[in-house]
């Protein structure tokens, strides 16, 4: 998608603080943490949101999952504890309409959010 901020962010186009990357996915520090630890993973396919989910991602979406305990862990949060959110559409908030999961740790957080 070429007006997609995170799709550019994957290619290297608009610049990012990238923590992570591999054939699936790609992790980056959000622009404005809500957190101490604050980064988005992101699959490196476009898919708008949850809504836009087919079967066959299946595979990745559990890619997304294990490599926030990696970074989980990597970031010294995985003890403590951390959150991961997935924002879908207006009513929860999602801004930027490339699925991503937040993975924020590093104080203790109020519910519902950070
Ligand atoms: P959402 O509200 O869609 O769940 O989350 C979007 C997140 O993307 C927000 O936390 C926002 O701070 C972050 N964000 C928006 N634009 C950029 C950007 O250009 N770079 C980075 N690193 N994060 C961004
Ligand atoms: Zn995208």
């Amino acid at each position: 998608m070429t007006d997609c901020i995170f799709c550019k962010i994957i290619t290297g186009d608009i610049p990012s603080t990238n923590v992570f990357r591999d054939e699936l996915v790609t992790a980056f520090r959000d622009l404005h943490p809500a957190a101490p630890t604050h980064i988005l993973i992101v699959p490196n396919k476009h898919i708008d949101s949850i809504n836009a989910l087919e079967n066959r991602d299946e595979p990745l979406i559990g890619h997304l999952f294990t490599t926030a305990r990696q970074l989980a862990a990597r970031e010294g949060i995985a003890e403590g504890g951390f959150r991961l959110i997935i924002n879908t559409n207006a009513d929860a908030g999602q801004t930027v309409f490339h699925l991503h999961l937040h993975l924020l740790g590093g104080a203790p957080m109020k519910h519902p959010m950070g």
